[in-house]
């Protein structure tokens, strides 16, 4: 009897509404696909999904009313570039000391706790792209659709694939491949099916190769390989690479997105915007690149890169390459979450002159697409599930209205309510 009621009251937690209709009155309803809004909106949810949209829609009697009329209302953010089962040690500490010293089960938990507040803040998808220990995103993934606990949806790469040592550089021979904690390595086109098939078996949404951590990088033959395998298997290709011949082998080899891509050129994000390659640019605010390796310890080199990464962003957006917004937050900053940390980079799109309907497609539409979840995810219309935010400020005319967001809806449960 028990186990019945502890099996009834999970199945609650995955449909907390049950067959019951939601009706959303939306006083402005934006899409950011068109950078458009409509004022007083009804959106109906039933099971998690959405039903209908419309200005003149009935509101079925026994429906549940949830009042936004005064609120600015739009489809949940996506982040296509997080780490949230990591947390990098600041300073002189050797990027390795991050996952010598955390186990798989605490970066589980890292993940659930940074996963819970990234949620509240607005984020309803996330795409943890490596750096998971033994494939904690897998679990925590698991444990989130399983409804034990309220997070966004996950999407997981495994472990990070990369041509010898990971993206680790000059170990001694007699420290052992440690590095294989978090990466594969492949250095040949059967080696790269072969780690692919790894990842996906152990739970991968989405592969990740690290590709220029070496003197030695992937050809675009190599790239070309990668980017089959994982699209025979339904899944995209992202690529950490920061530019260079690496960039080019990437881009030509047909890679889903550029991830980091701090050095490309125009040349490159001109190839990048024929091709359809996405950029998730990370764009890192400068006081989040003082100290977070020993190459950015001095504040004149956080700067430099700082400015160089606002430069890059604004490049590719005036070039109109494709973008999704990634965050590749790592660290954690005193008294702030990886939810401020992750607001904060909205101050570098601005500072790149990027219009807020840019930057909102980039959070939604743009992320959905490059997460190949865009019929089910990304927008608020009949079919998708109903993931969807709320703010008392309109963001198309100021951005950082998004830190304000004090209504969250993730697969049709309310999971915050200023209300
Ligand atoms: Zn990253």
């Amino acid at each position: 009897m028990k186990r019945l009621l502890g099996l009834a009251l999970s199945l609650f937690a995955v449909l907390p509404t049950g067959g019951q209709t939601i009706a959303i009155r939306a006083g402005n309803l934006i899409d950011p696909a068109k950078g458009s809004i409509s004022k007083n909106q009804i959106v109906l949810v039933q099971n998690g999904k959405i039903t209908a949209v419309g200005g003149s829609l009935a509101i079925p009697q026994d429906a549940q009313v949830i009042d936004l009329s005064r609120e600015w209302v739009m489809p949940g953010l996506i982040d296509a570039h997080t780490h949230v089962t990591l947390n990098e040690i600041p300073g002189k500490a050797p990027f390795e000391a991050s996952y010598l010293k955390e186990g798989t089960a605490l970066r589980g938990f890292r993940g659930l706790h940074n996963a819970g507040i990234l949620l509240q803040a607005g984020f309803t998808t996330l795409r943890e792209v490596g750096n998971e220990a033994n494939y904690a995103c897998s679990d925590l993934k698991k444990a989130i659709n399983m409804g034990w606990f309220d997070g966004p949806t996950l999407q997981c790469a495994g472990k990070i694939i990369g041509p010898f040592g990971g993206q680790s550089k000059g170990m001694p021979a007699e420290a052992g491949e440690f590095w294989k904690f978090e990466y594969l390595d492949a250095d040949s086109p059967d080696e790269i099916v072969k780690a692919i098939h790894e990842d996906i078996y152990y739970g991968a949404d989405v592969i990740k190769l690290a590709t220029d951590n070496s003197d030695f990088f992937y050809s675009e033959n190599n790239i070309r390989v990668a980017a089959t395998e994982a699209h025979n298997a339904g899944r995209a290709l992202a690529v950490h690479v920061y530019g260079g011949p690496a960039a080019d082998a990437v881009i030509r080899g047909g890679a889903d997105s550029v991830e980091h891509g701090f050095a490309l050129t125009d040349e490159q994000l001109r190839l990048m915007k024929e091709k359809g390659t996405f950029l998730v640019g990370t764009d890192f605010p400068t006081e989040h690149l003082a100290g977070l390796n020993p190459s950015n310890d001095t504040l004149a080199d956080a700067n430099k890169l700082g400015k160089s990464i606002i430069d890059r962003l604004s490049r590719a957006n005036k070039i109109g390459v494709k973008m999704a917004f990634g965050s590749d937050t790592v660290t954690e900053m005193s008294g702030r979450t990886r939810a401020d940390m992750m607001f904060d980079y909205l101050a570098v799109w601005r500072a790149a002159d990027v219009v807020p309907e840019n930057i909102l497609k980039a959070m939604t539409s743009n992320g959905a697409e490059l997460l190949r979840i865009n019929k089910e995810r990304g927008a608020i219309a009949a079919g998708q599930f109903a993931d969807i935010v709320a703010m008392p400020g309109n963001p198309l005319q100021d951005v950082e209205s998004l830190w304000k967001i004090n209504f969250v809806m993730k697969n049709g449960k309310v999971v915050r309510s200023a209300k």
